[in-house]
């Protein structure tokens, strides 16, 4: 902090050709600039023209040696600030370093949108970059009786899709072929044929496929008082008792 000051001191006093004399605060009357308050006319040319170089090096209007300054930074050109921002980011530091780093050295309108955006597409970072932590499943918890929870998938094999129903509990799967189609209807038929032989699960788990996710599904699971739960889209793992028969058969049948 006290270096840049130092620094903007050095580049506001670079812009003038001056003598350092010693005057005792006796004999110092302050003069106009260090007393003037905001608004006041400023009175003499060379006044004026002392205000105008501070503006100027303010807003970055004065150049030394052909860079045009802006405070102590250098405004770099248009044309310039791709091989800026490559050697900015050479390091691969993040945005934050990244910022920084320009913050002492260098300006241009949007710069720090550039730096963002520069460093969001480096493809050396992107490739690095650690993979966000996958949740850990949570096991589904072991139902205490027999057909407390089952688990609903389509199977489609050679010559049509079948219903699986798996029981949590027992592992016992019961299978129906769904001849009339695979729609809500056909699959609610099969199912009532199960649930009228083993009783009403208290629990259903299914995927997102169509015949589950219909209202005459969900009306279906409320009329009787089931529980009926959908796993997350594109994450079958989550209905894995019946995801991991269903591959049992699948495989079973091609042998
Ligand atoms: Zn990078």
């Amino acid at each position: 902090m006290t270096a840049n000051r130092l620094q903007r001191y050095a580049l506001f006093l670079s812009a003038y050709n001056y003598t350092v004399q010693y005057v005792r605060s006796a004999n110092n009357v302050a003069d106009y600039l260090s007393r003037s308050h905001a608004g006041a006319r400023l009175p003499t040319g060379a006044a004026r023209g002392h205000a105008r170089r501070a503006s100027m090096l303010r807003t970055g209007k004065l150049t030394q040696d052909g860079c045009i300054l802006r405070g102590h930074k250098v405004v770099i050109p248009l044309n310039l600030q791709g091989r800026i921002l490559r050697e900015l980011h050479s390091s691969h530091f993040g945005v934050v370093k990244t910022k920084a780093e320009a913050r002492r050295r260098f300006w241009w309108p949007g710069i720090d949108a550039d730096i963002e955006s520069a460093v969001g597409a480096c493809g050396a970072c992107t490739a690095l970059r650690p993979a966000p932590t996958r949740a850990p499943l949570a096991p589904w918890p072991y139902p205490a009786r027999p057909w407390e929870r089952v688990h609903l998938d389509m199977l489609s094999v050679a010559g049509g899709t079948h219903l699986v129903v798996v029981d949590a509990h027992s592992k016992w799967v019961e299978w129906a072929p769904l001849a009339d189609g695979a729609g809500t209807e056909p699959v609610l038929r099969r199912l009532s044929e199960m649930l009228g032989r083993f009783g009403l699960p208290r629990t259903i788990v299914t995927d997102n496929a169509t015949p589950f996710t219909s209202a005459r599904f969900r009306r279906y699971c409320e009329v009787n008082d089931i529980k009926h739960v959908t796993i997350p889209p594109y994450h079958p793992a989550s209905n894995g008792q019946a995801e991991i028969t269903v591959k049992l058969i699948k495989r079973a049948l091609k042998r």
